[in-house]
Parts: structure tokens; C-alpha cells; sequence
């Protein structure tokens, strides 16, 4: 099993992050953490790029559609359908425009636990419920009324990956092997090392 220390995720910073000029505050978060970049581009992308990328997973459809469901009903009001797949079904097409709107920034993070402490700091999907803290939760004020009622997508900043699989599947659909890089970083002794010699002189 590869060490812990190789686990990899995908970020994009969407188009609002970077019209909101957010992207030093974003990349900021996951470099102060430890992480270790090793993969970033900023792009233009396109709409079939954008529904391959959300459907890379194949239960992207039910689980959002649920979850999307779930959050109505826990604030005690009617979702827009009880039908998760209808409800997808629109996320997607509100995700393409939103995501096609201007320039996204992609990144590869590599470290202990990636995935897990990246949606963490990220917060989670619905900006209005994202904890204090966080980036989705700090800089931005979206919610799923507000997006449903416009019909639109959750403007939330960032798209992390979900899962160590995911986040695989992620990276070969927006990097080339080649663009991924690989060193060795200072810092990573620090964070890693069993033995923490070398230091004193
Ligand atoms: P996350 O990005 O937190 O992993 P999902 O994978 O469930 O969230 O959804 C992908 C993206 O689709 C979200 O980040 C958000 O921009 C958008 N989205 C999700 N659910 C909704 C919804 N109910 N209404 C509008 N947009 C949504
Ligand atoms: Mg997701």
C-alpha cells in the first residue's frame, strides 16, 4: 500500500473564485495545511468536459439529488421535486453554464489524508450551512433556495474531490501525466519524518 503521504486530490477553483479574486486566499488554505501542490493550470472549459467530470462517479446523480432533498427538509421547507434524478438532472445544467462562465484554476494536492482534510476546509456543498471557517462557509453567501429559485448552480468557489477514487478518476480527466509534478518538498520532513534529525547543528 502506498504511504499515506501520497494521497492525491483534485481541486478546481471555479469562475466565481477567481472573479472574486480569491484564488492567493484558496491556495492559501490548502498550502498552509501541508499539502504539497503538484499540479495547477488555469483554463477555459467546456460543457461536455464539465458533465463528464460530475459524472465520472455513477451514483453523482442519486446522491446529489438526495442531498440536495435532505437540506430542504431539514430546514422544514418542500424541495423542488422528490425525485432525485430530476433534480440532477438540472444541477447539470446550471453547473455547465456556471462552470463555462470564465477561466477556473485546476490543481492537484498531494499529502497525509488529502481528501478528507481538503472537504474539511472546503466546507460542505451549500455555502449557507458551510461551518465558519471554511472556504465555502467565509467567503461566499449561496444557497440552495437561491440557486433553485433562479435555476442555477450553488455558487460555492470550489470543487473538491470526494473520494481517494474519485479524486484519481478526477485528475485523469483534467491532467496529463506529464503535467503532474513530482519533487521532493522541504516542509514534507517535517510532517513526516519518524526520525526529526538534522536539524540542530
Ligand atoms: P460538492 O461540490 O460539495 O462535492 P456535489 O458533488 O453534490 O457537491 O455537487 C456538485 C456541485 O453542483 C456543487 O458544488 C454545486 O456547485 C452544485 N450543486 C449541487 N447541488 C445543487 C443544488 N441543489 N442546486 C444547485 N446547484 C447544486
Ligand atoms: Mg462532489
Amino acid at each position: 500500500m502506498a504511504h499515506h503521504k501520497e494521497e492525491r486530490t483534485f481541486v478546481i477553483i471555479k469562475p466565481d473564485g477567481v472573479q472574486r479574486t480569491l484564488i492567493g486566499e484558496i491556495i492559501g488554505r490548502y498550502e498552509r495545511l501541508g499539502l504539497k501542490l503538484v499540479a495547477m493550470k488555469m483554463l477555459v472549459t467546456n460543457e461536455d468536459h464539465v458533465e463528464a467530470h460530475y459524472t465520472l462517479d455513477p451514483t453523482w446523480r442519486t446522491v446529489t439529488g438526495e442531498k440536495t432533498i435532505k437540506s430542504y427538509k431539514d430546514k422544514g421547507l418542500t424541495p423542488p421535486s422528490e425525485d432525485p434524478l430530476e433534480i440532477t438532472a438540472k444541477i447539470l445544467l446550471g453547473l455547465k453554464k456556471y462552470m463555462t462562465s470564465g477561466p477556473i484554476v485546476a490543481m492537484v494536492w498531494q499529502g497525509a489524508h488529502a481528501v478528507k482534510i481538503v472537504r474539511k476546509v472546503t466546507g460542505s456543498t451549500e455555502p449557507l450551512s458551510s461551518d465558519v471557517g471554511s472556504i465555502r462557509g467565509d467567503f461566499v453567501l449561496d444557497s440552495y433556495q437561491m440557486s433553485d429559485t433562479d435555476s442555477r448552480a450553488i455558487r460555492n468557489l470550489v470543487h473538491a474531490s470526494g473520494s481517494p477514487e474519485e479524486a484519481e478518476m478526477e485528475i485523469k480527466h483534467w491532467f496529463k501525466p506529464e503535467e503532474l509534478t513530482k519533487y521532493r518538498l522541504i516542509a514534507d520532513e517535517m510532517l513526516y519524518d519518524v526520525n526529526i534529525d538534522g536539524i540542530l547543528e
